[in-house]
């Protein structure tokens, strides 16, 4: 069973998918830190991420880099959606992607285009979801959580951007498959989100 799970900045995507995997018994794989290994390397180099070349030769980072903490910083947050925007990045981590998503057993990806790109062929599809002022809401407690000096309006203008980026670019933007589910959370707390989706992916297992 292939999980999709796509959604924009902030949304619980996240959460969601590791919920869904761990319940389900499956291996997920967070996408988006792909994109942010391939952010973080020109950034470590000094390369411009609005550069196709220099992003691209980002995507040859070595694997160590997953787990480098800065990672999750909005700052490379921020060079991830830049250098997402190139079709040679993304031609470049599609066969990681794929073949994760392949494995024997199946598997949970969460990230911007699975159930459009990556895998269109998945058995569940949900696309989280949540107005701006909620994912501001969650984004700028986890990251005062983590001691970090943002102001909420710095947070809500990041988020708004990173949207725009990736519902605007054109490889891959940001949409929902036409056969998604589409998870509305702006009301839901995480354990309610949670339970959300495991019954869509219940409901669509049992046909
Ligand atoms: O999900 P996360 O915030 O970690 O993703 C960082 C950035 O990587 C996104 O803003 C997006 O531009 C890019 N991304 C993407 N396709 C994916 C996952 C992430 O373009 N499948």
């Amino acid at each position: 069973m292939i999980i999709a799970v796509d959604g924009p900045t902030a949304s619980g995507k996240g959460t969601i998918a590791t919920a869904i995997a761990r319940h389900f018994g499956l291996p997920c794989l967070d996408t988006g830190l792909l994109y942010r290994a391939v952010g973080r390397q020109v950034e470590l180099v000094g390369g411009d991420p609005e550069n196709a070349e220099d992003a691209l030769a980002g995507a040859d980072f070595p694997d160590t880099l997953l787990a480098d903490p800065e990672l999750r910083s909005e700052v490379i947050g921020s060079y991830a959606s830049r250098v997402s925007v190139h079709p040679k990045v993304r031609q470049a981590l599609f066969d990681r992607q794929r073949s994760f998503a392949q494995q024997a057993g199946g598997a949970v990806l969460d990230g911007r285009d699975i159930g459009t790109v990556i895998c269109p062929d998945a058995d569940v599809k949900l696309f989280v979801t949540a107005s701006l002022d909620a994912r501001t809401d969650r984004r700028f407690a986890e990251l005062k959580g983590h001691g970090r000096d943002v102001t909420r309006e710095e947070v809500r203008d990041q988020i708004a951007r990173r949207d725009e980026r990736d519902m605007g670019r054109k490889d891959a933007p940001l949409k929902p498959a036409p056969d998604a589910y589409i998870l509305e959370t702006t009301a839901l707390d995480k354990d309610a989100s949670i339970a959300a989706a495991i019954e869509v992916v219940e409901t669509k297992r049992k046909g």
